[in-house]
């Protein structure tokens, strides 16, 4: 006979002294694990292990991180905000109403604007930056599906086709988008210069290939990715010349002259609305926005599948025999020095720890979801 999930009727009773249990038919059915109980991986953490495997452990496990951002990240999550704001917006408002309240927040994000001049300067350019991003993409050739789409899929074993019972992976698309009846995902990127290597590079993002897969599997039939570059200029507003400068420079000029005379002037500072029109000009230029389109092959999302699956093993492995190797040829990538140099090279000091970091939990883009990195208590069973 079937066992009913929620018969009330006790199969046994169970007692002794003050102590009586009664085991139900549902008590005796063996639940399936839900993703839930899963460890969620997101593709930083397995990028980083991937990376340096004791980098992981500062940032996952031990939940280590620098207190100050790198400006660069500050002002890419800035405009990452805009755009998120800009494509949830009906696209029927008009635009001028559509760009004000994208100015109201990046005003809000500036809000020490007046008193410094480091967040005067990215306040003028994120203002120019996006008002020419909304002349230039005023009527869209796409129509967005899903903004910062947030998933959860399954990892598998590429070789058998099991669930992995310890992970799942987790992330945030920035967009989705429908062109020409096809789907793509909508990755937005800030640079500061378009070059062929810049391009180049986009073929080898892992992690937009990744999202694909996943999305694809969550019933999204992605076929590629159209990155949305958005230049970040180096201009800067002219601060002009003190008295002295300015005498030094004419006096240098004028040796230079048969006369002994100069008729040079003294520099003045850049006003604020001369800064803005230069900024203006530059951003109405077409090249600084780019659009690049790239397809997905099915060979490539086998391999990565096939890497991710890899690295879970290799992770567990390392947790398992509590061993987190220094991978010290990544020690300068990116062209500066890894933010835990300091705590390695001090031999994992407390000290340096303490002075050095804060501890604060990773996944900032995923708070809602479990933690990866937990202990999971059936590392084997994949
Ligand atoms: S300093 Fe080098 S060894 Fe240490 S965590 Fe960073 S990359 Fe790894």
């Amino acid at each position: 006979m079937p066992i009913e999930p929620h018969d009330t009727t006790p199969l046994i009773s169970l007692g002794q002294s003050d102590y009586r249990r009664d085991i139900y038919p549902h008590d005796l059915i063996t639940k399936p694990k839900t993703t839930t109980m899963k460890n969620v991986l997101t593709y930083s953490a397995l990028n980083t292990f991937r990376n340096c495997p004791r980098k992981y452990k500062h940032r996952y496990l031990d939940h280590l991180r620098r207190p100050e951002r790198p400006d660069a990240l500050a002002f890419g999550s800035v405009i990452h905000g805009a755009l998120e704001r800009w494509h949830r917006q009906a696209t029927d408002e008009p635009t001028t109403t559509r760009l004000f309240q994208i100015f109201d927040y990046l005003d809000a994000q500036f809000p020490q604007r007046e008193g410094d001049e480091k967040q005067k300067h990215q306040w003028h350019i994120a203002r120019a930056m996006f008002a020419g991003y909304s002349d230039r993409y005023e009527h869209e050739e796409f129509e967005v599906v899903e903004v910062e789409k947030e998933f959860q899929a399954e990892i598998r074993n590429p070789d058998t086709n099991r669930l992995s019972q310890t992970f799942v992976i987790a992330g945030k698309a920035d967009g989705i988008v429908r062109l020409h009846g096809e789907l793509y995902l909508l990755e937005h990127k800030t640079a500061s210069a378009i070059t062929s290597d810049y391009l180049d590079r986009l073929w080898t993002d892992t992690q937009i290939a990744l999202y694909c897969h996943y999305l694809r599997e969550l019933g999204y039939p992605i076929i590629g990715v159209i990155y949305n570059v958005l230049l970040k200029t180096r201009l800067k507003q002219r601060v002009g010349e003190t008295q002295q400068e300015f005498e030094a420079r004419r006096a240098e000029l004028a040796a230079k002259n048969k006369s002994g005379r100069s008729t040079a002037k003294q520099q003045m500072p850049e006003t604020d609305d001369e800064f803005r029109a230069r900024l203006a000009a530059w951003y109405a230029r077409s090249e600084s926005f780019h659009r690049e389109r790239i397809y997905l092959s099915e060979d490539r999302m086998a391999m990565l599948q096939e890497e991710v699956w890899e690295i879970t093993q290799q992770y567990l492995d390392a947790r398992r025999r509590g061993k987190w190797l220094l991978n010290t040829s990544n020690c300068f990538s990116y062209q500066r020095p890894c933010e835990y140099l300091a705590y390695c090279q001090s031999g994992f000091s407390p000290n340096v720890r303490d002075n050095l970091f804060e501890v604060a939990p990773p996944h900032e883009e995923l708070v809602e979801l479990t933690i990866g990195g937990a202990d999971a208590s059936d590392d084997t069973d994949f």
